[in-house]
């Protein structure tokens, strides 16, 4: 397509964008109200969201008061490393991040995607440039079946267009249905996940010796991406980092 296609093609699509904003004004994943702007988050909306961008300790993203350089660890990581290498966060999960991230996971939004995306690519970035495959975290085949979709491989396929990094949405499977972790302390957790993954055989050839970037869209108390992290580890993966859409940073929010 040359240049002129492009901009006709473009401007055909903004056209019709607006048009269907006009009779269907947008609605924000923050929110859940109409709004008289164009996308998914009204921009007076915008600044109530707390991005991470990235920050925080290299291993986990907690938030750290004092960051010092490329090293920064929270005193969890200095004391006990994760089993993963680095993690990265787009935002913090709260009350108003905790609203599109229903939005995506039970209502199947997917017009915040996008934008969900282009915040964890930014916030990912460093990671991203040496990633081999982004691997969502997966859902049990029953799970899948009645939800009809994993938002964290929606999430996976988002950040694979912003970053021009390659997904594995089916690298890892869930064998065993676990029940939910909402309501869990943070040990109940890691027992309910544990050895709940492995890397698809058909797919072990790709993650063997491969840097692997899992991606799911929040990170609670790190027991899932402990859990996923051993199985790509077990079958033979190089690296594993974590690239989530929101990071638990108080505990009063551990609720999902
Ligand atoms: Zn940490």
């Amino acid at each position: 397509m040359d240049k002129d296609m492009h901009w006709a093609a473009r401007s055909a699509k903004a056209g019709l964008r607006s048009i269907a904003g006009f009779v269907w004004p947008a609605r924000s994943i923050l929110t859940g109200e109409r709004h008289g702007g164009e996308g998914s988050v009204a921009p007076e909306d915008f600044a109530k969201l707390t991005f991470l961008n990235g920050g925080g300790c290299r291993s986990c993203a907690l938030p750290i008061a004092v960051e010092l350089g490329e090293a920064s660890l929270c005193g969890a990581c200095a004391a006990k490393a994760p089993k993963w290498d680095q993690a990265r966060a787009a935002l913090a999960y709260d009350d108003v991040s905790r609203q599109a991230v229903l939005e995506l996971k039970h209502a199947g939004r997917r017009d915040g995607l996008s934008a969900m995306s282009n915040w964890m690519a930014l916030a990912g970035q460093d990671v991203l440039a040496d990633t081999d495959w982004l691997v969502p975290v997966p859902l049990h085949y029953q799970r899948l079946a009645t939800r009809g979709f994993n938002q964290a491989a929606w999430l996976a396929q988002g950040v694979a267009r912003k970053s021009g990094t390659l997904a594995l949405v089916d690298g890892l499977s869930r064998t065993r249905a676990t029940p939910s972790q909402g309501g869990l302390s943070a040990r109940q957790r890691r027992k309910n996940v544990s050895g709940a993954f492995e890397v698809r055989k058909s797919r072990a050839a790709r993650v063997k010796g491969a840097t692997i970037t899992l991606v799911d869209d929040v990170f609670t108390t790190g027991s899932t991406l402990t859990a996923c992290s051993k199985a790509l580890l077990k079958a033979g993966a190089g690296r594993v980092n974590v690239l989530v859409l929101a990071r638990v940073v108080r505990d009063a929010d551990i609720t999902i």
